[in-house]
């Protein structure tokens, strides 16, 4: 067919919205929301017809308009994360402990006494709690919470350095997922990057050249989904202090992953936010959902002088954090206050020793074995993620189920009910148990049996 007949032979969005089927997922979905989907996916399948797909058939085109319309309408869907990976950006990160999770639920269903003082009556701070805890935990001066950690790092960018350089080792230049690059953070705040040094090699001596009356500020970079390896060099924390103190201009430490304390069993290069402000950083940087744990959120702690400034800028205003960040980041600095840290999920499986992941490795082989050979315990490794402590690897069990098409079987997993997550390789999919609590063993072990009901074994395999 040619492209401009297929173009023509797909119905009109009214055609389609005036059909039985159409009609009817209007009513379920509310008719904006359908007549969206519909444009969407004709306009999808025009394009396709432009490089000569012909287009399906009408009730084809409205499955997968509703298909699109009622994700939308349903929202975000829980899925059972098997893939290991315990800070996983796409899957939302650090999982709430459920008290603060309650705290926020409990916080946005009803009022709260977000930016009161109850004692006074007088308008207060909302991240005032969270402050004082944050405050409480590091020995930090002042404290500042925002939206998210790049909010941070671009706040304290333009409330301190704009029009100004600001000097970065090259080999901190880092992107890490989702858009967040450090000349483009450093460009938007109006601060003028100075790279400094070589890709493997920075030398304090680089930092003293580069530093110049125009310098606004040092920004120390932990760069933290990638390692340099090999004849590299960086100037410490401490370097950097010492050159900042002489030359007049703060140190400002990106440190991304939010570690409170150095805890034993971490990797000993991972910097821990009490240690650098002991150092002497002016201001360190770290995100709420990582290893801290908690909701998203960015913290900035460090010398109240320049919290003071940063907390008066209109950036902060529009980098604010919501009812919800609050109520949930209180309960898990509270958490740590009373030294509760390992009741948080995030710590739990951080922490959780690999013969007990195995328990829960071996009941999910048992529980499929009855519907399938060939379902066994392996061992993996779980990895951190979400850019925190690259490199690092913890040993793990997981249950590998052989498939001849392990690409076909994760896709139905994840569209499953519920939906999973999994690893796969060339012989199958495999479901690190390390993610995984063990109430949702039952749900995991269902879910992949309805899985591979739809993967016909092949002869030979049979
Ligand atoms: C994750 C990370 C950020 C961004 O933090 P978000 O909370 O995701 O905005 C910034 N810098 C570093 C080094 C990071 O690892």
């Amino acid at each position: 067919m040619r492209a401009s007949e297929a173009r023509r032979r797909l119905p009109s969005v009214d055609a389609l919205l005036r059909s039985e089927p159409g009609r009817r997922a209007c009513e379920v979905l509310g008719r904006p929301l359908v007549k969206l989907a519909i444009r969407e996916v004709l306009d999808e399948l025009r394009a396709a017809a432009a490089g000569g797909v012909d287009p399906p058939a009408a009730d084809d085109i409205l499955a997968r308009a509703f298909q699109l319309a009622s994700g939308a309408a349903n929202g975000l869907v829980p899925v059972i994360n098997a893939t290991g990976v315990i800070l996983h950006t796409g899957l939302g990160r650090a999982p709430l402990p459920k008290e603060a999770a309650e705290a926020a639920a409990r916080a946005a269903t009803g009022y709260a006494d977000l930016e009161v003082e109850r004692a006074t009556g007088r308008r207060g701070r909302r991240t005032a709690r969270a402050e004082l805890l944050l405050r409480a935990l590091t020995g930090a001066e002042a404290a500042l919470v925002v939206n998210n950690g790049a909010a941070g790092v671009l706040l304290a960018l333009a409330a301190l350095a704009k029009g100004k350089q600001v000097l970065v080792s090259r080999g901190e230049l880092i992107e890490i997922g989702g858009e967040f690059r450090i000349p483009d953070i450093m460009g938007a705040s109006g601060a003028k990057l100075v790279e400094v040094g070589t890709t493997n090699r920075t030398r304090p001596a680089d930092f003293r050249n580069a530093l110049s009356p125009r310098t606004g500020a040092i920004l120390k970079v932990h760069p933290s989904n990638y390692r340099v390896v090999g004849f590299t060099a960086t100037p410490s924390l401490a370097d950097l202090v010492a050159l900042g103190r002489k030359a007049g201009v703060p140190v400002l430490y990106d440190l991304g992953s939010g570690l409170l304390h150095r805890y034993p069993g971490l990797p000993a290069d991972e910097p821990a936010a009490d240690e650098a402000l002991e150092q002497g950083a002016d201001l360190v940087i770290f995100s709420g959902d990582k290893l801290l744990g908690g909701p998203q959120a960015g913290c900035v702690l460090g010398r109240a002088e320049l919290v003071e400034r940063l907390r008066r800028h209109p950036i902060a205003r529009a980098v604010r954090v919501d009812v919800m960040q609050v109520a949930a980041l209180e309960r898990v600095l509270a958490a740590y206050a009373r030294d509760g840290r390992t009741e948080l999920p995030v710590w739990r499986m951080l922490r959780e020793p690999p013969e007990s992941v195995h328990r829960r490795a071996a009941a999910l082989a048992e529980a499929l074995d009855g519907e399938l050979e060939g379902a066994h315990v392996v061992a993996c490794r779980s990895t951190v993620g979400g850019g925190s402590l690259p490199g690092h690897e913890i040993p793990s069990y997981g249950v590998e189920v052989r498939v001849p098409d392990p690409p076909a079987m994760a896709a139905r997993l994840r569209m499953g009910r519920p939906s999973v997550f999994c690893r796969v390789d060339e012989r199958g999919v495999v479901f690190d148990l390390r993610t995984v609590p063990e109430e949702r063993l039952p749900d995991l072990a269902r879910a992949i049996q309805y899985a591979l009901e739809g993967d016909e074994l092949p002869d030979e395999e049979a």
